[in-house]
């Protein structure tokens, strides 16, 4: 088999790049992950670093859940530490509506374990006191946290070498047509990658 061939070519080497191909060669799927600059770089690195499931439109949280449950076993399953750390999140409301919007996302999400604790007074005052006198209301969700950014991405595209994927940096991709059963993702300095399915995660 050629070099430039696999079952799946992704397009961009950002979390959701990486994260997939380890995910694709966990599963036996041959993986050539191609990224313009170097994986990792762009919004993937350069965030606040939230793992955050509070908030979350009610349908994502099963999929959030799912997420967050890889989270917590992660240094196992890539054998990196990208600094995860469960450190809770607070979301804090400054007016009345506020309030009763908190409440609700708190009744609403019960079903899917959040654990959301809604605040207020005396007891959001000592547990945060840090806060303004405008802050009248804080949801705090204790198993939410936050990671490494600048590791996450990098990290996974790591894995997915030690499992065999080929990343590919440096390398912009221009067109994907396709060629019969396949298609062809031709890269700027006319090399050409193939696969029966090419997966586009590069980027807003
Ligand atoms: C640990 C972590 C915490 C986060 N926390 C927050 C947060 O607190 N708040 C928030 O708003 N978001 C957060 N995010 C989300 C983040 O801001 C991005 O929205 C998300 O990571 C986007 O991932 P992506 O892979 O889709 O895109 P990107 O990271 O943009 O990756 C796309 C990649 O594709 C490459 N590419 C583009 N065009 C081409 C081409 N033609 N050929 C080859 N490659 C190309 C780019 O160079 C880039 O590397 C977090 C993400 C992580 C990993």
């Amino acid at each position: 088999m050629s070099a430039n061939v696999a079952d799946v070519v992704i397009v961009g080497g950002g979390f959701m790049g990486a994260a997939t191909a380890f995910f694709l060669r966990r599963r036996g799927v041959s993986v050539i992950l191609l990224e313009r600059g170097l994986v990792g770089q762009q919004a993937s690195g350069t965030n606040f670093g939230n793992v955050r499931r509070q908030g979350r439109f009610l349908e994502q949280l099963p999929l959030a859940n799912r997420s967050r449950e890889i989270w917590g076993k992660l240094k196992e399953l890539i054998g990196e530490d990208i600094e995860f750390i469960p450190s809770g999140h607070l979301r804090a409301g400054y007016r009345q509506q506020h309030v009763e919007r908190l409440e609700k996302y708190e009744e609403d999400s019960r079903p899917y374990g959040l654990g959301l604790q809604i605040l207020s007074g005396r007891l959001l005052r000592e547990r945060f006191p840090f806060l303004g006198p405008e802050v009248i209301v804080g949801s705090y969700a204790p198993y939410d946290g936050h990671a490494n950014p600048r590791l996450a991405a990098p990290a996974f595209a790591r894995a997915a070498v030690r499992l065999g994927a080929q990343v590919v940096e440096n390398t912009e991709i221009l067109h994907v047509e396709k060629e019969g059963v396949d298609f062809r993702a031709i890269a700027a300095d006319g090399r050409v990658f193939r696969a029966p399915a090419v997966l586009v995660t590069a980027g807003a």
